[in-house]
């Protein structure tokens, strides 16, 4: 089992929770260099921040202590609950991202986040079923951790709820599949769940990603409303 030792880099963008931990949410930095993502969120202008950023080596770099709030989750919602930042943890792991060159996550630096969520939760109460991607509590503004984040591996390591790996069914229908949606906690509004699906797919079954509620998403979804209850 992989030590946790972290470098301090604190930032003074923060304030209190007033409430316990009970959520990690996981991020790619969406920049060109971890260095890069460090100046951002450590820069009292710009008011974001996190617990945590892995960068592509491994190191984990702390930034903001666990009982207090960061700014990293912005608006969001899960199960209706808004706030995310109040009640998680928030972990951000460098890659570019999308907008910059999106690529595999290095073995060392999954690891070591793997290492990391362990370790918090040795401390924290925080269910598998509440350690979720950025782009899960925020579908309309956010694409993180992404398709290549490789959920399998935290679940092969009791760290998280993994990836569906079965076959397709078509027999469930759309009202069911769009409600078992909002029953693994995702905001799906009416005429606006488009997102939230891409976000599911992103999260759940990267095959299916962008085909709408088709009958791999379905068994994807009936699959996870169980995993996720
Ligand atoms: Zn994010």
């Amino acid at each position: 089992m992989k030590k946790v030792k972290l470098v301090d880099n604190p930032s003074p963008n923060f304030d209190e929770r007033g409430r316990d931990v009970d959520m990690i949410i996981l991020h790619y930095t969406g920049m060109i260099s971890a260095k890069e993502a460090l100046g951002r969120l450590c820069d009292p202008v710009a008011k974001v921040s996190c617990h945590y950023l892995v960068d592509e080596d491994g190191t984990i770099f702390a930034l903001v202590p666990e009982g207090k709030r960061a700014y990293h989750a912005g608006v969001g919602a899960w199960k209706g609950e808004s706030d995310l930042n109040a009640r998680s943890i928030g972990v951000e792991i460098a890659n570019p991202g999308h907008e910059w060159g999106y690529r595999k996550f290095p073995a060392r630096q999954i690891e070591m986040t793997i290492a990391l969520v362990r370790d918090i939760r040795s401390r924290r109460a925080v269910p598998l079923n509440r350690i979720l991607g950025h782009s899960d509590v925020a579908p309309q503004r956010k694409e993180d951790p992404g398709e290549l984040f490789p959920w399998g591996k935290f679940a092969a390591e009791g760290q998280a709820i993994g990836r569906y790996n079965g076959d397709e069914d078509p027999s469930v229908s759309y009202e069911v599949a769009l409600s078992m949606l909002r029953a693994i906690g995702y905001d799906a509004p009416d005429k606006a769940h488009a997102a939230a699906l891409v976000a599911f797919q992103r999260r759940f079954c990267p095959k299916a990603l962008a085909q709408g509620f088709s009958p791999l998403t379905k068994a994807a979804l009936k699959w996870a409303a169980q995993a996720m209850a």
